[in-house]
């Protein structure tokens, strides 16, 4: 199954443009949305889910026309969104159960054994008499999957999961998103490079509602390999390099380091640089004039 989406476009009636044009072909798998806040990762997340509208455009998934068939994307859907709010007097299990029923599992037996299952896999069954007001970030984003999951969905969406989380959780939130992905349509958004490379077969990158690119994380970045250079510079030198693509600097032990964009070694002290994802996100971002 495949979400093909075509030309899609919203302005919000302040007159910012949050989709401008979005073409996008995501396959099977686990599909990568990059971008800064703001890029519209979440207009394009709920315009799939059939929460909000957009001005022009089509989705579809399979065979379902999703703006003109929002039940029928519903019944296959799983969404987390961004902002997830919880019950924080109810217990895990009990909301879970909830959520089950509203998904149209009326079945006792039937929701009972998959309630369990999804509390099982997502690491929470110990947990499932607590209330979810005690649950740590981590805990509560899984709990989203949990829900997620509910009715086996051929299409879920999380909306930036790993925001707040600390290392520890982070880790275990994306070794639970590797197990989903495989034959169903799952798409990830996140501002965090890492969040992408570790976990996406395919991906695009977003920014101020167009996409700028989209591909394997492995082919985008091939695009740009070998022009990639390094130099580690003194704090107060960066002004030297007005001249060259600098498309990134970071602090590395009281010195700059910087990465330049060029097709040959820019200079004396520069060394090549295997490129990498954040190396491409920051130059196509650096490249965009809209
Ligand atoms: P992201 O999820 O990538 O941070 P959003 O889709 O939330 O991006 O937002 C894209 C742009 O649309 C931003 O400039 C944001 O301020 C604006 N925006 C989002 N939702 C609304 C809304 N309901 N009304 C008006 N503007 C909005
Ligand atoms: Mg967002």
């Amino acid at each position: 199954m495949e979400l093909l989406i075509t030309d899609l476009s919203k302005t919000y009636s302040n007159g910012i443009k949050a989709l401008n044009s979005v073409s996008l072909t995501i396959p099977t798998g686990m599909f990568g949305l990059l971008g800064p806040n703001g890029s519209g990762k979440s207009t394009l997340m709920r315009t799939i889910a059939a929460l909000q509208d957009a001005d022009s455009g089509s989705i579809t998934f399979g065979d379902i026309d999703v703006l003109n068939n929002k039940e029928e994307i519903r019944k296959v859907l799983g969404y987390l969104p961004q902002e997830f709010g919880l019950y924080p007097k109810v217990n895990a299990e009990v909301l879970l159960n909830h959520l089950a029923q509203l998904k149209g599992i009326k079945n006792a037996s039937e929701r009972k054994e998959t309630v369990k299952m999804l509390l099982e896999q997502t690491n929470l069954y110990d947990s499932r008499k607590k209330y979810l007001g005690t649950f740590s970030g981590g805990m509560k984003q899984r709990f989203g999957i949990a829900q997620a999951l509910l009715g086996n969905p051929g299409l879920i969406i999380v909306d930036e999961p790993t925001a707040g989380l600390d290392p520890a959780e982070r880790n275990r939130f994306h070794n639970l998103l590797s197990e989903i992905g495989e034959n169903i349509v799952v798409i990830l958004s996140s501002h965090i490079i890492d969040d992408i490379q570790s976990l996406c077969k395919n991906m695009a990158i977003i920014h101020k509602g167009s996409v700028l690119m989209s591909g394997s994380p492995e082919n985008v970045v091939e695009q740009i390999n070998g022009k990639i250079w390094r130099k580690i510079i003194e704090k107060d030198a960066l002004s030297d390099y007005n001249e060259f693509k600098v498309i990134s600097h970071r602090l590395h032990s009281g010195k700059v380091e910087i990465h330049v964009y060029a097709d040959e070694l820019p200079g004396l002290g520069f060394e090549a640089e295997t490129a990498s994802l954040e190396d491409l996100y920051f130059l196509t971002i650096a490249n965009f004039q809209n």
